[in-house]
């Protein structure tokens, strides 16, 4: 291996930090030998702090309406063939019982921009299932709202909001969003949400349309600063309804390099191997996991809907990726020499 990219790894290890430039460095010279080197570092980090468990979120698709028009995003507002549904609150918690009962403590509510969710409905369904399961964590990824929209939510118990920034460069933020919307606004949700008290989540996609070396090494200068709890990083993969179909998947074996770095560069960081990464590659998931993530996030959703909150092509939601399937996900990651745990899993704080 190359002496300075070798240097560079162990003072990511030694200090979890580099520089913009640095991070472009490891960025630009991938190779097998320098994969292997950051990921046997990546999961010893990983280890120190959390063994070898990994942790399950069960993941409640709760609408598929979105007021935004991101364009990326199968569910963006102007794809017009999108069948639009919405859980009711009942639905929610039935999904939580199921979710319960299969042994999850965390329940992600994620979905798009949909102004049916005001915070009084939001707050009703918190509290609704602190009530009933007052072990678990409930976390939300429902995008931007105001401070004082988070605050309430907070109030109500939320204890997680995973927001991505997307990417941390404003020139291409602009190019994978409409006009309305700004990186700007995407950070100062993240600081409030952290300041609030949320665990808080960002992350990027890898391989979006438009996406440079420099754009990912300033993705994970932003996530080094911002020093997350949580992290999701997954590939780009185009949706044949949106203005982005004909580009390419972002690599699955990059974004498992990327995950490596985020593990040095936040040791305590709850990553995720994500649906996307699954749903590229056959394995993705373990790969991940071996890659330093100890995060997955099985589906919940009611069956019928799972189909409709379609954010990219040939999404995975069966098999070891539905919350159902519980067993073959846990034989899965034991293959591999991991544990599925039953435990709220929160971020160790350092
Ligand atoms: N509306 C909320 C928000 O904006 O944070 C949460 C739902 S949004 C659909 C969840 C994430 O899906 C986004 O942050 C984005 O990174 C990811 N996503 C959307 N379209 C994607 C695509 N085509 N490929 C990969 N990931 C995608």
């Amino acid at each position: 291996m190359n002496e300075v990219t070798k240097k560079l790894i162990d003072k990511l290890y030694n200090t979890s930090s580099l520089e913009e430039a640095e991070y472009l460095h490891l960025i630009n010279n991938r190779t097998p030998e320098v994969t292997e080197y950051l990921r046997s570092l990546a999961v010893e980090v990983r280890k120190k702090h959390y063994g070898n468990k990994v942790y399950i979120r069960g993941l409640i698709e709760i609408s598929n309406y979105c007021k935004n028009d991101c364009l990326y995003c199968g569910i963006r507002r102007s794809n017009k063939l999108v069948e639009r549904y919405r859980l009711t609150e009942e639905e929610i918690i039935s999904c939580a019982h199921v979710g319960y009962s299969l042994g999850f403590r965390t329940f992600v509510m994620q979905g798009g921009e949909d102004p049916y969710y005001t915070d009084e409905r939001m707050c009703g369904i918190i509290s609704e299932i602190k009530r009933n399961y007052p072990d678990c964590a409930v976390t939300l990824s429902l995008g931007e709202r105001s401070r004082e929209s988070y605050e309430r939510l907070y109030s109500a118990g939320a204890d997680r909001y995973l927001l991505r920034h997307e990417t941390a460069d404003s020139c291409h933020y602009s190019r994978l969003h409409p006009s309305e919307l700004t990186l700007e606004n995407r950070i100062d949700c993240l600081n409030s949400l952290k300041k609030i008290g949320f665990q808080t989540g960002c992350g990027f996609m890898v391989g979006s349309p438009y996406q440079t070396p420099e754009n990912i090494a300033k993705d994970l200068k932003f996530v080094e600063t911002f020093s997350p709890q949580m992290c999701g990083i997954g590939p780009f993969i185009p949706h044949k309804d949106t203005p982005f179909r004909d580009f390419d998947a972002g690599d699955a074996e990059f974004t498992c390099y990327l995950l490596s770095i985020v593990r040095l560069a936040v040791p305590t960081v709850l990553l995720p191997a994500t649906t996307a990464l699954g749903s590229i590659l056959e394995g993705g998931r373990e790969l991940g996991i071996l890659s330093g993530a100890n995060v997955v996030m099985p589906n919940l959703s009611p069956e019928d809907t799972r189909k409709k909150y379609s954010l990219y092509n040939n999404k995975l939601s069966t098999g070891a990726e539905s919350a159902e399937k519980l067993t073959l996900l846990k034989e899965k990651i034991a293959a591999i020499g991991y544990e599925v745990v039953t435990d709220r899993g929160d971020a160790i704080k350092m």
